[in-house]
């Protein structure tokens, strides 16, 4: 324990109290690399920054299972200073990294899985990425996406393009997005194999028997504000589908891709999350989850600090002023 715990923990009482004035912190996380990786964001939360992480928090919060939490939340019952910790889309690195971690603490937490992305597949942000890491020439020729030739002779050219690449195609219809990404990689790294990133199904199967909860996040990632709102149902409803194949139950807690509320998903969405059976999700909002929030749209709470202390000082801030966080609202 460290010698501020104490102090911590009587400060985490009074701005993140527990029953009926319950707050409930939620963590997101995505990619757990290994080691610090120069192409990933500089906010990214590596093994040892993860691992620091959970060390921290199994001392200065009660950490509780995402649907143990929403229960409690729901029932008033909270304890102080709690917290749920989740993984959004199912990188590999979750299972071989993050997962040992956890129980060492004893901790669970819940992923939500793209389905569509599972085993062999990639998402667009890691086929950018990866493409320029593969890359072995000093430029790219990137005049068809209009961002012409683009400096990769080195990790920080390759992170800066990397940059470029992602705000270019982010937006992009789905099969716009998927070829413009085929087409990057067979120029970056032709011939070359795609690495395998995701989990695979078995790894799925052996979350849930270690305890952990698996969460629904849409089968290939669209933003959801920017498909029509049948291709919107069929996307949610073919990964709870699959998800419940693959796991032996449905999935009952959502997380909205991208997540930010009104810009990326609407109130529709959030209908029908709510009609396809879930029973809560979350979104990127930020801020603390409270008897007063929309169930379905639970702001959650990225950290990217590496300091324990200053991790702490952060959460105990966002519970602090995060009460009335982001929605998108009934406009019908
Ligand atoms: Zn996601």
């Amino acid at each position: 324990m460290t010698a501020v715990t104490p102090l911590f923990r009587a400060a985490g009482r009074l701005v993140s109290p527990g029953g009926t004035k319950g707050k409930l912190t939620i963590l997101t996380y995505h990619r757990v690399p290994p080691d610090i990786d120069p192409l990933l964001s500089s906010d990214q939360v590596n093994a040892q920054k993860f691992s620091k992480h959970m060390g921290i928090l199994a001392e200065c919060f009660n950490v509780l299972c995402l649907p143990e939490a929403l229960e409690r939340l729901a029932r008033g019952t909270l304890p102080s200073r709690a917290l749920s910790i989740t993984f959004d889309d199912g990188y590999r690195d979750n299972y071989t990294i993050a997962l040992p971690i956890l129980q060492s603490h004893g901790m669970k937490a819940t992923f939500f899985v793209c389905s569509g992305y599972l085993n062999d597949g990639l998402m667009f942000n890691d086929v950018i990425i990866e493409s320029l890491r593969a890359c072995q020439s000093t430029q790219l020729d990137l005049c068809w996406l209009g961002l012409g030739h683009l400096p990769v002779h080195d990790m920080t050219s390759k992170h800066v393009s990397a940059q470029k690449i992602l705000g270019a195609v982010k937006y992009l219809p789905f099969l716009e997005r998927e070829q413009a990404c085929a087409r990057l990689w067979q120029a970056a790294a032709p011939g070359k194999e795609l690495p395998r990133l995701m989990m695979t199904d078995d790894q799925i199967r052996q979350l849930v028997a270690h305890g952990m909860t698996i969460g629904g996040h849409t089968h290939t990632h669209p933003i959801l504000n920017r498909i029509d709102l049948d291709s919107a149902r069929q996307d949610i409803a073919h990964n709870r589908q699959l998800l419940a194949t693959l796991v032996g139950h449905e999935p009952l807690i959502f997380a909205y891709p991208n997540g930010r509320p009104v810009r990326d998903y609407g109130h529709e969405h959030v209908q029908l999350v709510m009609e396809l059976g879930y029973h809560a999700a979350v979104s990127t909002a930020w801020g603390v989850a409270t008897h007063s929030c929309d169930r379905y749209q639970l702001p959650r709470f990225a950290p990217w600090e590496g300091n324990p202390r200053r991790l702490v000082m952060q959460l105990l801030r966002n519970a602090m002023t995060g009460q009335h966080p982001l929605t998108a609202r009934n406009v019908g």
